[in-house]
């Protein structure tokens, strides 16, 4: 990644726009980062994934999993037999290598 992005600090407020009080270092209640990502793109996108996707250039010809995996903020799994692997962030990987390629 080389653009810079500003530094968000965390307000008490949960940024969903709930008014609810979060804990210290928190952007969102429980869950409510879903809820903000919902709510995003059914004001913006009319509620249609595939519109977000593809107004920012990605659909079923430019992988946004593959840009995540590119920029660097997602890994790729290289165990998996099928290609591309699973595509997740580096938590999710480990979940994933955890439920599928544990036991072998
Ligand atoms: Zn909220
Ligand atoms: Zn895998």
């Amino acid at each position: 990644m080389t653009e810079k992005k500003p530094r968000l600090i965390p307000t008490g407020t949960c940024w969903c726009g709930c008014e609810k009080e979060v804990g210290l270092g928190k952007f969102f209640a429980p869950g409510h980062d879903k809820v903000a990502e919902a709510a995003l793109v059914a004001v913006k996108y009319g509620s249609s994934v595939p519109e977000f996707l593809h107004t920012h250039g990605y659909g079923p010809h430019h992988s946004v999993s593959r840009a995540a995996v590119d920029a660097g903020v997602w890994e790729e799994c290289h165990e998996c037999s099928t290609k591309p692997g699973y595509r997740g962030t580096r938590e999710s990987i480990k979940n994933h290598k955890r439920k599928y390629h544990q036991e072998q």
